[in-house]
């Protein structure tokens, strides 16, 4: 009897496991000895560049100012100088392609010296720019093949790292990767192009509140970055976890996360020894690190930077996750960054943290002790709550994936509908401002009519909503809706944008009626906040996100989209609004977002396509021969019985033999589907994945969960969710 033979060593694998205490005891290890050790950073340039070289580079990283060559050989020399001291051999352009993941081409430093010797060498030129053979990320059509070149380009301003790996150390460069025509081919450029939008539109703003230091503005980011680790042993036993990173089959655990005991209980000390780990090796990659807890469900774990600015955030967030699942292997772990591993159980999220400072202002979406920066706060403020509602179906298209769909809408992330949650107070001041003018503060303790006649906000950070997609916490919003497993430079550009959109909407009134005139700023003011409150504050819901007296309002009265899945969703993009915008606004242009929608529709159907066959696979080479085995079984014990004149009830014989029924039939027909996709176009096809091969996904799941609810525990093959998330 073999049939469980791969799960059993599975079992027997995880618990032989000796668990180490790790190498990395706080007890005697002090972060600050060796935070940003790897990192080519400010405090290192300015200690190996000449004085006036370096002053003139941290003119360009502040003001984003061209690099001329001969400074950039100087940095390149001294860059690789610092590397090879430390160990490096080879150099990478790191970019971040549409696929979302992080991208590598490593080349050694090496170079022949002509005397049949060899040594060292790295030129500006070729930090500065790449060549990677880039033919195979996808480019959604901009690039044909003939033109199959892309360059990388340095991103001067989010500093070079040090990657060690047992084997050798690689100098990364974090870059944006472009076409020969200059169209982005990656996440990165974007975030680049909507932080310069972003600036513009602000600088108006603050201008008229009477700053004109012209410190730039850009976005900060800190995400939240949830994942699942389970033992190694049960991922390799797992197909689907190891093709598709979730699991398309799995009875549920008769234990979940009911009683919430993992979420409050203390973090175990294997999943503590690789969480130092992780944070040993961020810390010294200069990635702040700084918050780790247990989540709700069994298995469940999340870690927290400091938000930084959101281009050096994004590069920190892709280090976060290859981090991850680099120290989870050492520690004989998978980490699971899907956003849906385990039905039934919560999935994972990225809460993208979104504010908005510069130098001098500090954070923008503070609110400030005087009624003049609660003014100032105000303008802002509704600037995000005109883009969020005039922009949502776009919102709803930047966090869509086959992964982040089974998470949507269930009752432990936020539902498709993008709303946006503001807290009593803050609520109220509006709902003044609608009716002509907010004289009070909900709070009468804290009330300070100021001259403006706006009202002085207690800087207490409310209420927290847990149920909403768009949550503002006190000074900053927050996007729960995000993915683990996304990028979060998709949500981060879309968000500037339409913040600069709206500061551009609200600069340009104020700026009309004021012609110059600080004293009638308040006026003009009140008469735009009153005008956006009026046509956008539908969007504003504090209420409980999960309920259907929620989505019943949201859809009948308020008239919010709700985009359920990704094929709802990713039209969204090239809507002509959304196209005009970004277009207007320099970030993406048309090409460039009809390019993105294509490279997701195809990421959707890909992964929908893999998903189905490892179903194929899995249903007929493991689950079918079990079930029958053990149908074989009850067979021959009923028909021996009978031989001796015992009577037996075939009832359980019965369901099994239905339930085998229904599985082939299932598969059969998913096996029909996939011969013959369906869809013109890249968008339609997405249709055919998401309407019809997922539900027929499901109808073989169910049929397969139903028979491991019967089949005998010695024959079922696979790790059951009960072994994957409570032996540790
Ligand atoms: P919670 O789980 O209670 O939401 P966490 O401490 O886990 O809070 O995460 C909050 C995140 O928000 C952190 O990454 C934090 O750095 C980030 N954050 C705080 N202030 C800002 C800001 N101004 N801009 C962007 N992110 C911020
Ligand atoms: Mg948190």
């Amino acid at each position: 009897m073999s049939g469980s033979k791969v799960r059993l060593n599975a079992v027997k694998a995880v618990t032989d496991f000796e668990r180490s205490e790790g190498s990395v005891n706080y007890m005697d290890a002090n972060p600050t000895e060796f935070f940003g050790e790897n990192v080519f950073n400010l405090a290192t340039m300015q200690d190996r560049l000449p004085k006036s070289v370096f002053k003139e580079l941290k003119n360009v990283i502040s003001t984003g100012a061209k690099l001329d060559s001969e400074l950039s050989d100087i940095v390149a020399s001294a860059m690789k100088d610092w590397a090879v001291e430390k160990g490096a051999t080879h150099y990478t352009h790191v970019f971040y392609p549409l696929t979302g993941l992080t991208a590598e081409k490593h080349d050694s430093f090496l170079e022949p010296d002509g005397n049949g010797g060899a040594l060292f060498e790295f030129s500006g030129k070729v930090l500065i720019q790449g060549e990677p053979d880039a033919s195979s990320f996808p480019s959604g059509g901009i690039r044909a093949t003939f033109e199959a070149r892309g360059y990388t380009a340095w991103d001067v301003t989010s500093p070079a790292y040090l990657l060690e790996n047992p084997n050798g150390t690689t100098l990364c460069i974090p870059t944006a990767f472009v076409s020969w025509t200059g169209e982005a081919l990656d996440k990165k450029t974007p975030i680049l192009r909507s932080q310069q939008a972003l600036n513009k539109q602000a600088q108006r703003i603050l201008t008229l509140f009477g700053h004109t230091d012209g410190a730039p503005v850009g976005s900060t980011a800190g995400a939240e970055q949830e994942y699942f680790l389970i033992d190694k042993n049960f991922y390799y036993a797992r197909p689907d976890l190891l093709m598709a990173g979730r699991t398309l089959f799995g009875a549920a655990s008769p234990k979940g996360q009911e009683f919430d005991d993992h979420y409050f209980g203390a973090i175990p000390e294997r999943v503590l020894a690789c969480m130092h780990e992780v944070e040993r090796e961020l810390f010294k990659l200069g990635v702040p690190a700084t918050t780790r807890h247990n989540e709700v469900a069994p298995g469940q774990y999340e870690i927290a930077p400091i938000y930084e600015g959101t281009n050096v955030a994004n590069d920190h967030q892709q280090l976060i996750m290859l981090t991850l699942k680099k120290v989870a292997d050492r520690h004989g772990m998978a980490c699971l960054m899907h956003e849906k591993p385990f039905a039934g159980l919560n999935g994972s999220g990225k809460h993208l943290n979104w504010s908005m400072g510069s130098s001098s202002q500090g954070n923008i979406l503070d609110p400030g002790d005087t009624p003049h920066d609660n003014a100032q706060f105000l303008a802002f403020c509704a600037a995000v709550i005109r883009a969020v509602h005039k922009n949502a179906g776009l919102l709803r298209a930047v966090i869509a994936s086959a992964g982040n769909d089974h998470r949507l809408g269930a009752n432990e992330a936020p539902p498709a509908i993008i709303s946006i949650f503001l807290g009593d107070q803050l609520t109220d001041v509006f709902a003044q401002i609608k009716k002509g003018g907010a004289k009070k503060s909900k709070k009468a303790g804290t009330l300070a009519v100021g001259v403006d006649s706006l009202p002085v906000l207690p800087r207490d950070a409310g209420d927290r909503n847990r149920t909403s997609p768009f949550a503002f916490t006190g000074n900053r919003f927050e996007f729960r809706a995000v993915g683990s497993n996304q990028s979060i430079a998709g949500p981060s550009v879309a968000i500037n944008t339409i913040v600069a959109d709206s500061l551009d909407f609200i600069a340009t009134k104020l700026e009309k009626a004021t012609k110059g005139d600080p004293k009638k700023l308040n006026r003009a003011l009140q008469s735009v906040l009153k005008e956006i409150i009026t046509e956008h504050g539908d969007v504003i819901f504090n209420g409980d996100g999960y309920s259907d007296a929620w989505h019943k309002e949201a859809e009948n009265k308020r008239g919010l989209p709700n985009l359920r899945t990704t094929v709802d969703a990713l039209p969204e993009l090239t809507a002509k609004d959304t196209l005009a915008l970004f277009k207007k606004h320099g970030v993406l242009s048309p090409r460039e977002m009809k390019a993105r929608q294509e490279v997701y529709a195809e990421q959707y159907c890909m992964n929908v396509a893999v998903e189905a066959n490892v179903v194929l696979e899995m249903g007929r080479t493991t689950i079918f021969p079990a079930s029958v085995r053990y149908q074989g079984e009850l067979a021959v014990s009923a028909a021996n019985l009978k031989a001796v004149g015992i009577e037996v009830d075939t009832d359980t014989l019965d369901k099994v033999t239905a339930h085998i029924k229904t599985l082939q039939d299932t598969l059969n027909e998913l096996e029909d589907m996939l011969a013959n996709v369906e869809g013109k176009t890249i968008l339609k096809e997405t249709e055919f994945y998401g309407r019809k091969v997922l539900p027929k996904m499901l109808e073989v799941r169910e049929a397969a969960d139903a028979l491991e609810g019967y089949v005998a525990d010695d024959l079922w093959p696979l790790p059951t969710y009960q072994e994957m998330l409570f032996i540790k």
